[in-house]
């Protein structure tokens, strides 16, 4: 639970994922802390280790040591990327939130032009790894087609959802919450309610140290939450109008049977037990899709695309 929305001294917010990246922490806080020391604004680095095995939590402290604007959260296990940048996410004070990766495949000189863009009115900046150093298969192939995916679905076309390194407005941010691998599709949906999306080009650098954390199993993960994300939009107005064709279905052939079964009774073939319980049953049925679309409807009211929905306006 947030306790305080904004920390009237800080500025910038830069939030890290860590798993298992030793080698990588103390030279990334390295380049990371003269570029936003030049930004002339006050910032924080928050450091998620996601349950790491190796020395990354001893890294992170002895930087914490140097850097007093270093902060460290630690998880009990390995929860993920996306939970990871939520935690950080949640404990940020700044105006403006960076999320970029802890295994120096991101640039920390990128993030001037980011918080520009922010600076500019824009709510979200998205980093477009262009020139990618990253495997074909594995990865640029797959991650093109859920690029294109994304956009077909959602109606909203960015160019790489999956690079961590973007820029928030903290408003925006903080008022979605974030679940399984929904990260990437933050630009699509807020940019669906009404958010200044944009996208800048950015370096990106082949992994120096550790292995990349994800397989092509990735894909299924990404396939399966950009069917949640469907179904999200297609019924997010309205689940009701959905279950409820479904209802009135199963209602009116339960009418049917119980009528079918009070005419075998008038007709002298004596009551179908067997007609009126089927028509009970679908009766019953049809009640039980619409509490299911009554819930749904209270599930979407109250849930993340809900809150999303509350950054469509700008209330100065
Ligand atoms: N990461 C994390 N938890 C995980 C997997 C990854 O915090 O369960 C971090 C990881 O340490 C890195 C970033 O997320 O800083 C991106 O991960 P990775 O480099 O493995 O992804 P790739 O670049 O291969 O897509
Ligand atoms: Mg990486």
């Amino acid at each position: 639970m947030r306790t305080e929305l904004f920390h009237p001294e800080i500025e910038l917010s830069v939030v890290v994922p860590f798993y298992n990246e030793e080698e990588s922490v103390t030279p990334l806080i390295e380049k990371l802390y003269p570029v936003l020391e030049q930004t002339g604004s006050r910032f924080e680095i928050i450091a998620v280790d996601d349950g790491s095995q190796d020395e990354t939590v001893p890294r992170l402290c002895l930087a914490k040591q140097r850097f007093p604007e270093v902060r460290v959260i630690k998880f009990r296990k390995n929860f993920g990327q996306t939970q990871a940048m939520q935690a950080g996410i949640d404990h940020a004070k700044g105006k403006i939130i960076i999320t970029m990766d802890g295994d120096l495949q991101n640039d920390p000189t990128d993030i001037p032009l980011f918080i520009e863009k922010i600076q500019a009115g824009y709510d979200i900046v998205c980093g477009w790894r262009h020139k990618r150093k990253d495997k074909l298969i594995s990865r640029k192939i797959p991650s093109r087609i859920a690029n294109w995916l994304i956009g077909k679905i959602t109606g909203v076309s960015i160019k790489d959802n999956g690079c961590s390194l973007k820029a928030y407005s903290a408003k925006v941010i903080q008022s979605v919450s974030l679940y399984s691998d929904m990260h990437r599709f933050i630009p699509a949906m807020a940019s669906l309610a009404g958010t200044d999306v944009t996208e800048i080009k950015v370096k990106h650098h082949a992994r120096q140290f550790g292995v990349s954390k994800y397989g092509i199993s990735r894909t299924y993960k990404v396939l399966v939450d950009l069917m949640t994300i469907k179904m999200i939009l297609s019924f997010s107005s309205h689940p009701l109008l959905f279950f409820g064709f479904s209802t009135l279905f199963f209602m009116v052939l339960g009418g049917m049977f119980f009528i079918a079964a009070f005419s075998s009774y008038f007709s002298q073939q004596g009551f179908d037990f067997m007609m009126a319980s089927s028509g009970v049953l679908f009766y019953v049925l049809g009640l039980f899709l619409l509490s299911i679309g009554i819930l749904s409807e209270l599930v979407i009211k109250t849930g993340s695309f809900r809150s999303l929905s509350s950054v469509k306006m700008r209330v100065e």
